[in-house]
């Protein structure tokens, strides 16, 4: 890490900010926050935090009793179990039923969003695709999942096909997100590549090695974009079978600049 030469590593007046998750081994946010923090002239740090789910309240209380510390990143498995620790929601966290990242206010309360969605949003317009008008099917309706849904919904697609191994998860995100965003037709389904034009992975499937697709989409329409969240330095198993198909394809790293952007605007947001 390149520090500001004028900002030493740590010090007493450091102020802390943390990312939580089981496992926490496999983060990058420490260091890109870290570097962020630095170049805008702050005596800040982050720090990765593994929180074990069995002391995940304890933990978390004590964490927000740090008088020098102003916030947190929150990753799997934990952005929807945070939520009763935050005392306030901006609208993205709001609709989307859980967050990725809180701050401490003035006040001293807590307030919590999620940016998650709009990384992928941001990302899909930074290479030249639109999002407006997409039929899209999201295969996986967990945490990263929802806020996709929330924020394809808000950046104008026409509609959203959800699917999700456990059914009732992917009928209950659609409802949500069909009760807070209006103007896109969303509905829960079988994933099939059928009548859309965009597929995204918000599953896990392609994390492992031997991880085949998540869902047996078969041949694909060139036009089809495909993105794959799943975070990984080689082409996943559903990027590879949309290339063979000369599909345009983007993956998990695409997402996470303009998140990480809007995250630290948030959390560096207190004076
Ligand atoms: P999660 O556990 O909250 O949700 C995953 C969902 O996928 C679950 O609802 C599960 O039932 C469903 N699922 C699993 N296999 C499926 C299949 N074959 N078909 C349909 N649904 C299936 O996890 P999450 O936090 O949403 O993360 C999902 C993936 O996204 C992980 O690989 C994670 O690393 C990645 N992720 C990437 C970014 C990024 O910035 N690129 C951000 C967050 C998460």
């Amino acid at each position: 890490m390149s520090a500001t030469p004028e900002l030493p590593i740590v010090d007493g007046a450091t102020r802390l900010y943390g990312i939580i998750g089981d496992p926490i081994v496999q983060v990058g946010s420490p260091r890109l926050y870290t570097e962020r923090f630095r170049a805008a002239g702050r005596n800040a740090i982050l720090v990765p935090l593994h929180v074990l789910p069995d002391r995940f309240e304890e933990t978390v209380r004590g964490l927000k009793a740090l008088a020098n510390l102003d916030g947190l990143v929150i990753t799997v498995p934990y952005k929807a179990r945070i939520l009763t620790f935050v005392d306030r929601l901006l609208p993205m966290g709001e609709k989307v039923g859980a967050i990725n990242a809180m701050r401490r206010e003035s006040d001293g309360g807590w307030t919590g969003n999620m940016f998650d969605g709009r990384g992928l949003v941001k990302a899909v317009r930074t290479e030249g695709h639109a999002v407006e008008g997409r039929r899209v099917m999201l295969i996986g309706a967990g945490g990263v999942g929802s806020a996709i849904a929330v924020a394809l919904a808000e950046a104008g697609a026409a509609a959203i096909t959800i699917s999700d191994l456990e059914p009732t998860r992917a009928t209950a995100l659609a409802e949500r997100v069909a009760r807070s965003v209006a103007g896109c037709r969303i509905v829960a389904g079988a994933p099939t590549a059928e009548g859309h034009d965009m597929i995204v992975n918000a599953s896990p499937v392609g994390m492992r090695a031997g991880d085949g697709l998540p869902a047996p989409l078969g041949p694909l329409d060139p036009k089809t974009l495909a993105f794959d969240v799943v975070v990984s330095k080689e082409p996943t198993p559903f990027m590879r079978h949309a290339r063979s198909f000369g599909c345009a394809t983007l993956g998990g790293y695409a997402m996470m600049p303009a998140q990480v952007d809007e995250a630290i605007a948030f959390l560096g947001g207190r004076a």
